[in-house]
């Protein structure tokens, strides 16, 4: 899985040195969607057992310069990381538990890049945070 050939491309396309480590993270948050950092360590360190925090760290800031993974951050949330890029999705967070869900912008389509007025700057990301209550949330408040 740690040397899985797709993220070798992955890397070579965005000019990214090829490290074991480098490897490691991308499978992790790949297998760990909206991860915290602590997680992420734990699921690299499965792959690459003596890969130290800071390396994580550096990775994961390599991989998100280079566009490669994205770094959201809820209000009152740790910094989370995904492989899924270049959507422009979104994100719904429970208030209750943190549990966070992919909302799809538009299938094919980012309509929230296409500001009413976008004041002369170019826009390439919006970010959208919706928050509310998970189903299993709800479900605990309604019993
Ligand atoms: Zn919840
Ligand atoms: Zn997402
Ligand atoms: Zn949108």
């Amino acid at each position: 899985m740690s040397d899985d050939p797709d993220y070798r491309l992955l890397l070579r396309g965005a000019k990214l040195r090829i490290t074991q480590p480098r490897l490691s993270v991308m499978s992790a948050v790949s297998d760990n969607p909206h991860a915290e950092t602590e997680t992420i360590i734990r699921a690299a360190r499965e792959l690459t057992p003596d890969v130290s925090h800071q390396t994580v760290y550096d990775a994961l800031n390599a991989l998100t310069a280079a566009g490669l993974i994205r770094r959201i951050q809820p209000n009152g949330s740790l910094a989370r990381y995904e492989t899924r890029v270049g959507d422009n999705h979104h994100h719904v967070v429970c208030r209750s538990c943190g549990v966070i869900a992919d909302v799809d912008c538009a299938v094919g389509d980012a309509p929230c890049l296409t500001a009413s007025d976008d004041q002369g700057f170019v826009i390439d990301e919006a970010e959208v945070i919706y928050w509310g209550l998970c189903p299993d949330c709800i479900e605990v408040r309604s019993t």
